[in-house]
């Protein structure tokens, strides 16, 4: 009894402490029986209803508890409770209540419980609520963020999409933009292209023909306007040329061309381009290439020279008095290349420092008032510097007013291979240690001559008073060092080099110096005055450094007075006076003819011409020339087809002439043309109008080339063929039964080779009989113009050979169809030509 008692209440304990621990849970935790009435329930549960313990036990949930769905009254058969007999099992979820006049949200799980204690088994329900309103709003909350958060992203990608569509758009219409930009611009190349072809052709004919009519006896008012015609061509011209490269240069068209080339051949050639207007201002100009420059370089020498007469052209220009220098050193060297510093260095008016920094751009002028004393586009330091820039280099000036300028830059070129630091070794060995007193009052120039000499192991001293001279002579004679050469320059004030040479000469003591004069005026006569004085040369300014190597080296070793030199112009023993080059001028314009004919001549070139590219074929099967200087736009047969069919012709294995030399002449001056020219087999280009020195310079150099290879054989002209007082006359030549052959030319033509001789007889033979039978159809048709034609030819052909008879008989033919006039006894001449032609078949 007691220890069910004691049982009783340990149960009872277990009970109570069963009461505060579930009391403690924060979850509510009603039990009820299968009626819904409440058995038992925690203090979490109290609190929810908010109602005394006492109060609930008992009572139906329902009533205690009323839950919603929805905002609607769960009714009975959906209640939690009857929900969990219903499933015999558990089932969870959340429902709506309004308790103590506040809403809350509670998730509710109600489970199915059996107690089998007694039976029949008793039924309970369990019941666990969980206030989650705070859960739920939180939840919520986050919901209603995220879908914020959502729709802020859609509208936001909205307007992405939206603005990818408008860059699309923009993309496009860029691109239409850039197409359409590219377009104008190849348009401005063309039209540039065009234009310059169009300015320069009549350009090449005002200045060639004022060139023409300055060379005629014209009195000095017509001198003048012919003189600011040509001057003002010039500039006009000038003024195309720099428009279309500063263009070529902006469009990134302008493309370099790698050449070999020798440095100082090229720095000099630009010093003597622009020796004449120096000279005529009074300044002195002057080349140094310091001795440890590389001499044999590869690069756009063309482009190098541009820059260089740009910047000595504007250092002339801005200079009164006083000198401008061109100095090239080097900067650094490697292996196969070296970087240059290329100076020109004037003593002009300088540039105020405020007006430096933007000299460089396109249009800039120090003095840009209407006023101004100096012409010019502005585009000159432009240009320079794209230049320079395009070659891998940098430009600077220095400048102070009133003293001067320095415009510098440098370039890198690749250094020829194979070929050394060349210095002219010829002789050099010969003037080691010998004693050379140079006389100049201008300093720079003592300077330049004193590094050059000393290169060459010359031991060198300096005057610039002439007055000094004698004296020093004398005292170098007294302490038994006596000078062996003076280099004296003409043109000093006090005493100038003519008479300081006289007085030496005329000095028993002084008299076995040598001397060698230097002047910058090429005075005609001078050169056999100063001889007569006993100078031993006279070297013009500026001087190159090869020739002066040349006669200090014949001058000691006593060649100059062996020779006893009576040329009047020693200066330009480089140049060839006379060239016995053959020299075809294949142009269809009639006044580029004129003045092209007319260049040659005053060079000493003889020169044939054909109207286009077929008769220059034609003529080439019998004549074999050194050079073509080939128009390329002809009628008939234009320049590309004529050079491309020469170079066939040539690659046949039967043919015997050498290759001649093509140059073409091109009005069009952009890299493509010049491309086209090489690609038809061209060797190179002269550009539209041609000028008198570049014709000069590129024969000059095609000639040496030629003549390296072999011996130019000489040909006699058309012109030295024709008629001369001592000829016989034309009915001697119709009554000769003979046919007047020059053989001793054809054999020499021939070299002797017997064979060849034939072969160019039997190709004459040829090509004669076509061209007679058009003659004699002309002749009966009196067509002028074919009759011009076929006889020049013929003319052309024979003369080549030696067959001088023909060649006078077709000249009358010649002339006559060109006066529209035909001479009674042409038919008779025709017969003649025809047996001539005939008899030279039984003799080939
Ligand atoms: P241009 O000479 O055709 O006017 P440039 O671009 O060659 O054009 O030169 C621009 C300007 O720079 C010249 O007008 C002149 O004011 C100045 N300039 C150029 N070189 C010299 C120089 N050696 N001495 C003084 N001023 C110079």
């Amino acid at each position: 009894m007691e220890s069910t008692s004691n049982q009783l209440q340990e149960l009872r304990s277990i009970l109570g402490k069963m009461e505060i621990a579930l009391g403690a849970v924060d979850s509510a935790i009603v039990w009820t029986n299968a009626q819904g009435q409440i058995q038992w329930c925690n203090r979490s549960f109290d609190c929810l209803v908010g109602k005394l313990h006492i109060m609930i036990l008992g009572k139906e949930l329902q009533t205690i508890l009323p839950l919603y769905y929805d905002g609607v009254i769960v009714p009975d058969a959906k209640y939690p409770v009857a929900l969990a007999i219903k499933n015999k099992g558990k089932i969870s979820e959340s429902y709506e209540c309004y308790l103590q006049e506040k809403g809350a949200i509670l998730e509710i799980t109600a489970t199915y419980v059996e107690i089998a204690v007694n039976e029949p088994k008793e039924i309970s329900i369990v019941i666990t609520i969980n206030d989650i309103t705070e859960q739920q709003r939180t939840q919520t909350l986050l919901q209603q963020s995220k879908i914020e958060l959502e729709n802020r992203v859609a509208l936001r990608t909205q307007e992405l999409v939206k603005l990818n569509e408008r860059l699309n758009q923009q993309n496009y219409e860029l691109q239409a933009a850039k197409q359409i930009a590219e377009d104008a611009n190849k348009a401005k190349s063309s039209f540039l292209a065009t234009m310059s072809h169009e300015i320069r052709t009549p350009m090449n004919a005002v200045i060639g023909m004022t060139g023409l009519l300055l060379e005629t006896n014209l009195d000095k008012q017509q001198q003048d306007f012919a003189d600011t015609i040509h001057n003002s061509g010039e500039h006009l011209l000038n003024l195309v040329n720099e428009i279309l490269d500063f263009s070529k240069l902006e469009a990134r068209e302008m493309q370099l061309e790698i050449l070999d080339f020798d440095i100082e051949s090229s720095i000099e050639e630009v010093a003597d381009i622009l020796a004449k207007p120096a000279y005529s201002k009074g300044i002195e100009i002057a080349t140094f290439i310091h001795p440890d420059t590389p001499k044999y370089l590869q690069g756009d020498i063309s482009r190098l020279r541009q820059i260089l007469l740009n910047l000595t052209n504007n250092a002339i220009k801005f200079t009164e008095r006083g000198e401008v220098i061109i100095e090239v050193g080097l900067e650094t060297e490697l292996a196969n290349s070296a970087i240059l510093r290329f100076s020109v260095i004037d003593t002009g008016i300088g540039i105020p420092e405020s007006a430096q920094h933007k000299l460089f751009q396109p249009f800039i002028q120090v003095d840009a008032s209407t006023t101004r004393q100096y012409g010019g586009t502005g585009l000159g330091l432009a240009i320079c510097k794209q230049l320079v820039e395009l070659m891998g280099g940098e430009i600077h000036l220095e400048s102070e007013e009133g003293k001067g300028s320095t415009f510098w830059f440098t370039v890198p070129f690749q250094k020829q291979i194979n070929k050394s630091r060349g210095n002219h070794s010829l002789g050099i060995e010969i003037l080691q240690g010998i004693k050379v007193l140079v006389v100049d009052d201008s300093i720079t120039n003592c300077n330049i001559l004193y590094h050059q000499m000393r290169s060459w192991g010359m031991t060198v001293d300096v005057l610039i008073k002439s007055t000094d001279v004698i004296p020093s002579l004398h005292r170098a004679i007294e302490m038994g060092q006596p000078y062996q050469v003076a280099l004296i320059d003409m043109q000093m004030p006090e005493l100038d080099g003519e008479h300081l040479g006289i007085q030496i000469k005329g000095s028993t003591v002084l008299k076995d110096l040598h001397l060698i004069m230097l002047t910058s005026l090429d005075q005609s006569g001078a050169a056999t005055r100063m001889l007569e004085i006993g100078f031993a040369d006279y070297i013009c300014k500026p001087v190159r450094k090869a020739r002066l190597l040349n006669s200090l080296v014949d001058t000691i070793t006593g060649t100059l007075n062996e020779q006893k030199l009576t040329r009047k112009e020693l200066n330009t023993k480089e140049i060839r006076p006379a060239s016995k080059l053959r020299i075809l001028l294949a142009e269809d314009s009639p006044i580029n003819q004129k003045i092209a004919v007319n260049q040659l001549h005053s060079l000493g070139f003889k020169v044939d011409v054909v109207a286009n590219g077929q008769e220059a074929l034609d003529l080439l099967v019998t004549v074999p020339y050194d050079i073509i200087l080939m128009d390329c736009q002809m009628p008939i047969l234009d320049g590309y087809s004529t050079s491309r069919q020469i170079r066939d012709r040539e690659a046949k294995p039967n043919y015997k002439f050498p290759k001649v030399i093509i140059i073409a002449i091109t009005a069009n001056a952009m890299r493509e043309d010049r491309e086209r020219c090489l690609e038809a087999g061209m060797d190179d280009f002269l550009s539209k109008p041609v000028r008198k020195e570049d014709l000069a310079r590129k024969l000059d150099y095609w000639n040496q080339t030629l003549a390296e290879k072999n011996d130019v054989n000489p040909v006699p002209n058309i012109e030295t063929l024709l008629p001369s007082s001592d000829t016989p006359e034309v009915d001697d030549i119709l009554s000769d039964s003979v046919v007047e052959i020059d053989w001793q030319y054809l054999d020499e033509m021939c070299s002797g080779n017997n064979e060849f001789k034939q072969e160019l007889l039997q190709a004459y033979l040829i090509s004669m009989t076509e061209h007679l039978a058009v003659l004699t159809i002309a002749l009966s048709a009196n067509e002028y113009r074919d009759i011009e034609h076929e006889a020049h030819f013929i003319k052309g052909s024979s003369s080549a050979l030696g067959i001088t008879g023909v060649a006078r008989l077709a000249n009358i033919l010649e002339d006559s169809g060109k006066n529209k006039k035909l001479p009674e006894n042409a038919t008779i001449l025709l017969e003649k030509i025809s047996k001539d032609i005939e008899k030279i078949k039984s003799l080939a």
